[in-house]
């Protein structure tokens, strides 16, 4: 049971020590995780040595997602929307299945907070951490999707695709998608999710406290042992519901696991864990 994160940088990795106590929760004893360093221009070639030498599975991190979504044999329905890969799995019949769990760890850790359903969800950002999350939001039927960034062109180009998302038989009729840039967003939310890089980068986002309804949930993928600056923003708007992204970030990772070894970790002591050593 050999599994490994590919990355470029990898040193900063937490997914080794999630991944080694999940594997703990079900005593896989023979279950082995490294961080593997892959040169920016050798990505596929380690893949592959990896799975040729017996590896059964991988995840991808920065900035490798992209290649691995074009490495892939088969990908999962969100791994195709996300056009990004964060997972692989190698088939029984040697093949690569990529799939795209960030999606799902942010879905699981919002529903350990608040509901989705009916809701009205605004997504701060168009990048690819935005882009991989869409088709697992858009299957909770929330009531609407907003998406506004910096680059408006770039969230209208993700209103396009969450549009075409296409759910199981249920979908809200009700949907309804919209794109703003930062400085026009119109309405009030439910659910604000801070997709964008602006906190990496100590800044807050030019949004008024206007965006968030009552009683409204701010949640920032990014995580750290202070309160992120988004989040302090949604504080001085009166939010009392703020959750940053390393829930995000165990989850996804357990979504992972389980694609690799059928097993379900329970996420909560891992994440308790993981907070402690910020
Ligand atoms: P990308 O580089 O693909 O996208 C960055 C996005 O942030 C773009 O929408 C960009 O807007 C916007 N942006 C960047 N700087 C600013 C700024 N100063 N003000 C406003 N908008 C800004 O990055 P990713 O999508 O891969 O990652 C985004 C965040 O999500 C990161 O903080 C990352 O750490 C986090 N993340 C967390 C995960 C988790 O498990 N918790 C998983 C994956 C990502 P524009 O289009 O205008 O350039």
């Amino acid at each position: 049971m050999r599994y490994a994160v590919f990355g470029n940088p990898i040193a900063h990795s937490k997914s080794p020590q999630i991944h080694q106590a999940f594997a703990a929760q079900f005593g896989l004893a023979d279950f082995s995780y490294e961080k593997l360093l892959a040169p920016l221009d050798g990505f596929a070639g380690c893949v592959r040595e990896f799975f040729a030498a017996g590896g059964g599975g991988a995840n991808v991190t920065v900035p490798f997602k992209e290649e691995a979504f074009r490495l892939a044999h088969k990908l999962s329905d969100r791994a195709r929307v996300a056009q990004a890969v964060n997972t692989l799995k190698c088939l029984d019949d040697g093949q690569i299945l990529g799939d795209n769990t960030d999606g799902a760890g942010l879905v699981a850790d919002i529903l350990r907070h608040t509901r989705i359903n009916g809701r009205r969800v605004l997504l701060l950002g168009a990048g690819g951490a935005a882009r991989g999350v869409l088709e697992p939001l858009k299957r909770q039927h929330p009531a609407q999707i907003v998406i506004a960034n910096r680059t408006q062109a770039k969230a209208e180009e993700l209103s396009r695709i969450v549009q075409a998302v296409k759910c199981e038989s249920g979908d809200s009729r009700s949907f309804t998608v919209g794109h703003y840039g930062f400085d026009s967003i119109q309405g009030e939310f439910d659910l604000v999710i801070n997709a964008t890089s602006a906190s990496l980068a100590g800044e807050g986002l030019p949004i008024g406290p206007s965006v968030f309804a009552a009683g409204a949930l701010a949640y920032d993928m990014m995580y750290g042992k202070d309160e992120t600056p988004f989040l302090r923003q949604a504080a001085a708007a009166g939010v009392t519901q703020r959750v940053d992204g390393l829930g995000m970030l165990v989850g996804q990772a357990a979504e992972a696991f389980a694609l690799w070894t059928g097993h379900h970790p329970d996420v909560a002591p891992v994440l308790a864990q993981l907070r402690a050593s910020l």
